[in-house]
């Protein structure tokens, strides 16, 4: 049984072909440049070299089909037709107030992807044309739509609602969503096996720190905070996005640099966060280290910066739960930066959380890094985004 996952940006998507049997990955591969002129598909079957395909794809249509194509290609390819395809899972970005859970697609669905266009204009409409291509090159095959912003459905009225007049939730649905849904289920469900929790009481705080950056709390694997809010700006320092500000800043800076508010929204995104606190040094936290290893002060207050936010959702997660079982890292930065962690964990000490500087020495796998003591359970946890998608997809069409 094989679930093909999209993942489709405008003008890129990336897929894989997993087994489901073994949860094993046959191929993955990357299309680029859809609709501008120099289109590439690369294409990585398990075991083999990757294989290049350049050929124009004007629209999201031929670059599925040349998928499809790769897929069951006899040099390059992992299975002998289509037919091996079982079902297509997609990640949607935002379901609005629609679903709390992944579905399969009808019209209903499309019509529900679409409304939340304004909410997510970069990538819906996207997410969108990914659903309709697969369609067309795989005809009646159930395609499944997996929303980022699914698991923080289940916050309570108390969590999600800004203190906003209360008209703008009723006519424009402004509340707090949560994004990284996928990768906090994901992480939240491992961490409570891995580390032998009562999967329906177990709190846990899921700290995903990619490029863009997250917390969530849960309790038996249900949402009830998560630090994205109505869009992916709010909450902690990301690589480029400010998280947390006081939004008078707003005026100030548009009044200052006679900009308009997207301008200063744009700088907020794509200028902030540890890029805007390093002085521009870069938005990678490799950069930001190494610099910060030469005695750049700008790098070492946005590293301190960035640990002192994170740990600070912790307190505020600890305290809404009453307590934490479990302290989980994951995506670019946490699975692989070990001095970000141990700074962050430096913080924790008063929830009895301790971390085991040798166990904390690894990257990228499933590990507890507390030292044997420590009251909470702080774990290394990769994320797999796709695998998620694929178990829901499999889950709802099986
Ligand atoms: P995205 O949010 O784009 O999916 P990832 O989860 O892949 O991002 O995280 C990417 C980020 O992870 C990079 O920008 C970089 O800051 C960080 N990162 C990756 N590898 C390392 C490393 N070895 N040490 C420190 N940071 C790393």
């Amino acid at each position: 049984m094989n679930i093909l996952v999209m993942n489709c940006g405008s003008s890129s998507l990336k897929y894989q072909l997993i087994d489901m049997v073994n949860e094993s990955v046959l191929a993955k591969g990357l299309c680029e440049r859809i609709g501008i002129e120099g289109s590439v598909l690369t294409h990585s079957p398990a075991g083999k070299d990757k294989v290049k395909f350049e050929k124009p794809m004007p629209s999201h249509k031929e670059a599925i089909q040349m998928v499809m194509d790769a897929l069951v290609d006899k040099e390059c390819g992992v299975i002998s037709s289509t037919d091996e395809i079982a079902a297509i899972g997609h990640r949607v970005v935002h379901g609005g107030t629609y679903y709390s859970d992944s579905v399969v697609v009808d019209e209903k669905v499309k019509e529900a992807i679409k409304d939340c266009f304004d909410l997510a204009p970069l990538h819906n409409p996207a997410n969108l044309m990914g659903i309709e291509a697969c369609e067309a090159a795989a005809p009646g095959k159930p395609n499944v739509a997996v929303f980022d912003t699914a698991f923080g459905m289940n916050m309570e009225e108390k969590a999600y609602l800004y203190a906003l007049p209360y008209e703008y939730f009723e006519k424009y649905k402004v509340r707090r969503y949560g994004f990284h849904g996928t990768s906090h289920s994901f992480v939240s469900g491992e961490a409570i096996k891995f580390a032998g929790l009562d999967p329906k009481t177990a709190k846990v705080i899921v700290c995903h720190l990619g490029n863009g950056a997250s917390v969530s709390a849960s309790i038996g694997g249900k949402c009830v905070d998560t630090s994205m809010g109505l869009t992916p700006l709010e909450g902690l320092i990301m690589g480029t996005r400010s998280g947390d500000i006081d939004p008078a800043i707003i005026q100030f800076l548009c009044n200052k640099l006679s900009i308009s508010v997207d301008e200063c929204l744009n700088i907020l995104n794509k200028k902030s966060g540890v890029l805007g606190l390093s002085n521009g040094i870069s938005s990678d936290f490799r950069d930001i280290d190494a610099a910060a290893e030469e005695g750049n002060h700008q790098a070492e207050v946005a590293l301190e910066a960035y640990a002192l936010r994170v740990a600070k959702y912790i307190g505020a997660y600890a305290a809404a739960m009453n307590g934490v079982d479990a302290i989980a890292f994951t995506a670019g930065v946490g699975e692989n930066d070990k001095n970000m962690r141990k700074d962050i964990c430096a913080y924790l000490g008063y929830l009895g959380a301790f971390i085991d500087a040798e166990k904390n020495d690894i990257r990228g796998e499933n590990r507890v890094i507390s030292t044997d003591d420590s009251k909470v359970k702080l774990l290394l946890m990769p994320t797999n985004e796709e695998l998620a998608i694929a178990r829901d997809t499999l889950r709802l069409t099986k």
